[in-house]
């Protein structure tokens, strides 16, 4: 299918210029002033073309519990969350589904949904998220969540002997479960990635990270997990190690020119040089680390080190949207009140460009995707300039960045398929993914989770945190 988007602003060096945009077979096929028409024409009067961006952290299934959990630091927070996670597939499904139409109507073109797989139906869970990906357009990096210690694992012992209950699933057994979930669903020519994706040092072994390498090179797959969230996972590192999680994940093989690394908080600036060596990628969760607590990641410092840095909204249960317009203002303006240099800050443009091209590194397909570069995917988003939200007119990815637009995207085209027209998903019916939602769900005035209560105690002497007899409600 062809189509040439007529009269549309880009960005080009520090200002803009009105082109036609021709796509071919998915594909930018020229980029230039009053260009022959191929195919169906566009409107592009008075809008703004960008590449897609990606949403590089999240986990969509945790939009069953957005806007419930208490404000408590991640390690009481994942007690809670995995409490009142008994999904089912149909649920994965809707929830995969309104996070790639949250994703898309803020200008994202490519999610990384790290997906927790609900037990005993792992393989369900994902061709439940393939399914909605599918039907509604959206890339996907589909990047199963795998463990195989216990969770109360994941906090430091403080010194203490504790023994943790294994995990449900042997780490073979967790590896060969992946294998299957490459052999089935892994189909990067029609959009859809599987990523091996521990879930980070706090809940694996060295074994399960060896066999995610290992599967990582035989396939030809992008390497995903959470790094250095929190402090008690440093401290955890440490207790663990006798190093730092970065330095023990670099010996062991795992980082790359292809592993992207959600958070990133507790990184010195021997680790942050590892990150640049290897050429790792940060992912930057700022609503997420703002919520839990986690700290700021020192996202300055990784850009003046050469890191690659994109952003990601992280799930739904931690930050608590999928906006990730939202997560990129943020995520730029956050780090202005850790250097005084305003030199070093970062600029709308180049947020942009971390959100894309960024993007696109950190999953190893900046071949085909971040830019508007001929011979690339038509991976596009169209933002209307008319917008209340972009009014009066002043710079067009000012206004996008540092504004707060509502209602901007016009279109969006995910491998030259427009998906989004007029503001509005054609793929699927959202009135019939607002119905089910509302249906499989129930407002919830009180809840009491054992588990955080369980872990509370421990959470609190480990930190140096007073004795509480209240607990965190
Ligand atoms: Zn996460």
């Amino acid at each position: 299918m062809s189509f040439t988007i007529q009269n549309v602003l880009i960005p080009v060096d520090q200002a803009y210029e009105t082109v036609d945009v021709q796509i071919n077979a998915g594909q930018i096929a020229a980029v230039g002033s009053q260009l022959e028409v191929v195919g169906t024409a566009v409107d592009g009067q008075n809008k703004l073309l960008l590449p897609g961006f990606f949403n590089a952290h999240t986990h969509s299934s945790e939009m069953w519990q957005r806007g419930i959990i208490p404000p408590v630091p991640l390690e009481l927070w994942i007690a809670e969350l995995y409490e009142f996670s008994p999904l089912n597939p149909e649920q994965i499904y809707l929830s995969a589904l309104g996070t790639a139409v949250e994703t898309l109507l803020s200008g994202g073109t490519s999610v990384v949904d790290h997906l927790v797989l609900i037990p005993g139906q792992e393989l369900e869970t994902v061709a439940a998220a393939v399914r909605a990906y599918q039907e509604i357009g959206i890339r996907a990096f589909v990047a199963p969540l795998i463990q195989d210690e216990a969770l109360s694992a994941g906090v430091p012992s403080g010194g203490a002997a504790i023994d943790h209950d294994p995990y449900l699933r042997s780490t073979t057994a967790t590896l060969n479960l992946v294998e299957e979930m490459v052999q089935q669903f892994h189909r990067p020519a029609e959009g859809i990635n599987i990523l091996v994706a521990p879930t980070g040092i706090q809940l694996c072994s060295d074994a399960l990270f060896k066999g995610c390498i290992d599967l990582s090179d035989r396939y030809n797959l992008c390497r995903h997990a959470h790094l250095l969230e929190t402090k008690a996972q440093k401290l955890l590192a440490q207790e663990k190690y006798g190093c730092s999680a970065v330095e023990h994940l670099q010996q062991i093989g795992y980082l790359s020119d292809r592993t992207s690394l959600a958070h990133c908080v507790w990184l010195d600036d021997a680790d942050i040089e590892i990150l640049a060596e290897t050429r790792s990628t940060v992912v930057h969760n700022p609503l997420s680390n703002l919520r839990l607590g986690s700290g700021i990641a020192p996202l300055l410092k990784y850009r003046q080190a050469g890191v690659n840095v994109t952003f990601g909204c992280d799930g739904a249960a931690s930050n608590d949207s999928q906006d990730l317009l939202e997560a990129i203002k943020i995520g730029s303006l956050l780090h202005n009140v850790t250097d005084l240099d305003y030199q070093h800050w970062t600029t709308p443009r180049q947020a942009v460009e971390m959100a894309s091209l960024g993007g696109a590194k950190g999953l190893n397909v900046s071949e085909e995707l971040g830019s508007l570069t001929v011979g690339k995917q038509a991976d596009l988003v169209m933002y209307d300039l008319t917008s209340l939200s972009l009014l009066p007119r002043t710079d067009p990815i000012g206004l996008l960045i540092l504004g707060r637009p509502t209602n901007a995207v016009d279109s969006v085209w995910v491998r030259g398929d427009r998906i989004v027209a007029a503001g509005q998903v054609n793929t699927i019916d959202v009135n019939n993914l607002r119905q089910q939602l509302f249906q499989h769900s129930e407002w919830v005035t009180q809840r009491r989770s054992q588990e955080l209560r369980q872990v509370e105690a421990r959470y609190r002497s480990v930190m140096g945190l007073p004795e509480s007899s209240s607990g965190y409600s």
